[in-house]
């Protein structure tokens, strides 16, 4: 089962929520780990089952990069939030660069995230 990281800045957890409630049921079929509050969030709200790291800035940013270094994720969907800032700049940095030095997809709003999903189902209907 391929492993989708979820993480939402706070301006946009309720729009990780709305996507996460229209995907549901690709969602339950795969394993999701998320940064802490994201992922507290898909559970209670959406009643996913997650892997939860740390809050995003207590390291769950740098949580999740360690897992996609050693090639355990599949796919990141970043919400990020550009127009706030974030004192834990740096490990989100940290973050989107490891996708890039291992060639990991990722989306950092809805409408990637909508094309990525739509990737993935085409994958796995291959
Ligand atoms: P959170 O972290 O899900 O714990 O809020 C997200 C972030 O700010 O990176």
């Amino acid at each position: 089962m391929k492993t989708l990281a979820l993480i939402a800045h706070d301006g946009k957890k309720a729009a990780m929520l709305d996507w996460a409630r229209t995907h549901r049921e690709f969602l339950s079929h795969h394993s999701i780990v998320a940064t802490g509050t994201t992922g507290g969030l898909l559970e209670s709200q959406i009643g996913l089952t997650v892997r939860k790291m740390l809050s995003g800035p207590l390291g769950g940013d740098l949580q999740i990069g360690a897992l996609i270094v050693t090639e355990q994720i599949a796919a990141v969907i970043f919400l990020r939030d550009p127009l706030t800032p974030h004192p834990h700049e740096p490990d989100i940095s940290a973050l989107m660069k490891a996708c890039d030095i291992h060639n990991v997809p990722l989306a950092t709003n809805v409408a990637s995230a909508n094309l990525l999903l739509t990737g993935l189902q085409a994958l796995r209907s291959d």
